[in-house]
């Protein structure tokens, strides 16, 4: 006893997760020489950023012991699976930096599951039930309620042979029969009254083309699937645990390599759906524009919006692995990706609301350049070359013509500083004839450039663009996609979709200076002072488009 406590004082010490305690036991006591842990997905939809946890998970424990991860594509239901998204799928783990030790499909285990199935047959602990779906759900009974044996549960080992190859050589119509296993109707586990093993389905496989119409369903097929492939760790989400006696019960009685089932909480975020099943439908109801549409929770889709795989694995690492479930802020994500492109991303000013800002003393045509940090924490690092003209844009609301008190911008009269460039005063405000205001006439003081002589400072520090070398782009403003930030509890009788937020694009045409279309860092870069962006697919010569990843200040409370 003392010496268990001593282990989780020592465990807590390090701050191991659950799961890490699990695997540092069976490594300690010499159960497992090293372990061997899967990532299961079906092929039938992008992944998500749930889907990111649970991979950053299952490789990360693996690497940090010494172990391997497999990833096993779970394609036993050929209705919903494509190849589409098997590549889908690989892209996004190698994105993230995981490197899978094998890549398996269940469907390659179907001769073996075949095999495994007769054997169950033979051990009496299998049935061909001749039931239709309608009865099987009827004769199941309820929780306070036992259920009805099927009148087919004592067919002989012999007939039930015939009658399950049969099935697989296609003689019967889908529905018409089901291969169940034999345990007891009246079990307190609804799991084992008589779970199904195996339903005909003639749909076209990615894989397997037209030789099964029988196909396995998941509690038969991926605890043995874990066995085949000696998986010591097979963690999954919460919901399994009830399924886990019964993939205990399988692997016992066919008495394969006992692999081991582990359930952590799935990840849930605020203002966001993650059942695949939704996010098919935004995408096939054109709600967004595709799955890598950048307001998208898949990998895809937080990838186009400028996310790292270095972000996401900080994120994974943030949330950690708990046993209940709950729900993980989406300004935690944000915080990540911040964290990770504030000591990276390249700095460019761009302006997204201009207004003109006229230097009325500046001599006409001059073109003065500003070399400026790409990135401010590395200031001897490389530079970019900012042009700087008298005909400037600013941005709208940097400017207020009866601005509150502690307003440092641009208000009449006041002075500001132009980022890497002079101090310039305010002079006068030109309006059209509707009170708008289309142009503000300043003054620039030649002593305050910087470098030379001694450093003046002003309260106001703004960012600006050369009209003259400004370049035209589309800014896509992505926000949240739904206005609700638990998205799992809305009120009965709402839809998801009444929580799609109208505004989560806003386009707008921005103006940049010029070496931002010559940035090759590959990452997000940041609009300075805006937030971060990242050059979107769509873009082309004529019109560069950039996505906005996140802003620049932080909403999360620790
Ligand atoms: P969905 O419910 O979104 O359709 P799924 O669980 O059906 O997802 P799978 O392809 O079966 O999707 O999932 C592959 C793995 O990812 C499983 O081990 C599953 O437990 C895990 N996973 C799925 N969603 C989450 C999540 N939100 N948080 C953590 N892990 C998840
Ligand atoms: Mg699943």
């Amino acid at each position: 006893m003392e010496e268990i406590k001593n282990n989780e004082a020592q465990a807590s010490e390090r701050q191991l997760n659950f799961l890490e305690e699990i695997i540092e036991s069976d490594l300690a006591s010499g159960k497992h020489k090293s372990i061997l842990t899967r990532f299961p997905p079906e092929p039938n939809g992008y992944l998500h950023i749930g889907h990111a946890k649970s991979i950053c998970l299952n490789f990360g424990l693996a690497k940090k012991y010494g172990g391997k991860t497999n990833i096993r594509f779970d394609d036993t239901n050929p209705t919903k699976e494509d190849v589409e998204y098997v590549d889908s799928i690989k892209e996004d783990v190698k994105w993230l930096g995981f490197e899978w030790a094998n890549e398996f499909y269940a469907s390659d285990y179907f001769e073996q599951l075949y095999e495994w199935a007769c054997d169950m047959i033979r051990k009496g602990l299998a049935y061909v039930d001749d039931q239709s779906q309608e009865e099987i759900r009827a004769n199941r009974g309820t929780v306070s309620q036992p259920g009805v044996n099927s009148p087919y549960r004592d067919r002989s080992v012999e007939e039930n042979l015939k009658l399950f190859q049969e099935m697989r050589e296609g003689k019967y119509k889908e529905g018409e029969k089901v291969l169940r296993a034999k345990i007891d109707m009246a079990h307190p586990n609804m799991m084992f009254r008589d779970p199904l093993m195996y339903r005909i389905n003639f749909s076209h496989h990615h894989r397997t083309g037209d030789k099964w119409c029988i196909y396995p369903m998941y509690d038969y097929a991926h605890g043995q699937s874990d066995s085949i492939e000696g998986i010591t760790h097979s963690i999954c989400t919460l919901e399994f645990d009830v399924h886990r006696p019964l993939y205990d019960w399988f692997i016992e009685k066919l008495e394969i390599f006992p692999s081991h089932q582990y359930e952590f909480a799935r990840l849930n975020l605020t203002y966001t759906v993650m059942s695949k099943r939704k996010l098919l439908e935004l995408v096939r109801n054109n709600f967004v524009t595709g799955w890598d549409d950048p307001r998208m929770p898949t990998i895809c889709g937080i990838r186009r919006r400028g996310y790292t795989p270095e972000s996401i694995r900080l994120f994974a690492e943030k949330v950690g692995v708990a046993k209940r479930d709950n729900t993980i802020d989406l300004s935690l994500l944000e915080w990540c990706v911040r964290e990770d492109l504030n000591k990276r991303a390249n700095r460019y000013m761009s302006v997204l609301d201009p207004v003109k800002l006229t230097i009325t003393n500046w001599p006409e045509g001059q073109v003065e350049e500003f070399a400026a940090p790409l990135n401010p924490a590395d200031p001897d690092g490389a530079k970019r070359i900012v042009p700087f003209t008298g005909e400037l844009y600013i941005e709208r609301d940097d400017f207020m013509e009866e601005p509150p008190k502690k307003y440092f911008r641009l208000k009449p009269g006041g002075e500001v500083r132009l980022k890497y460039s002079y101090i310039i005063k305010c002079e006068e405000v030109v309006k059209d004839e509707n009170g708008n205001i289309i142009e503000i006439k300043c003054t620039y003081d030649p002593t305050s450039k910087p470098g030379a002589g001694e450093w003046r400072s002003v309260k106001g520090t703004i960012h600006w663009v050369s009209v003259q070398h400004a370049k035209e782009i589309e800014v896509r403003l992505v926000d949240r996609l739904f206005t609700e930030p638990f998205m799992d509890s809305i009120p009965e009788g709402k839809d998801y979709k009444d929580y799609l937020n109208p505004d989560s694009m806003r386009i707008v045409t921005g103006y940049a200076e010029p070496a931002l279309l010559e940035d090759n860092s590959g990452i997000a870069v940041q609009f300075e002072r805006l937030g971060y962006f990242i050059q979107d697919k769509d873009s082309t010569p004529e019109k560069p488009v950039f996505n906005k990843t996140t802003g620049l200040k932080d909403t999360f409370k620790k």
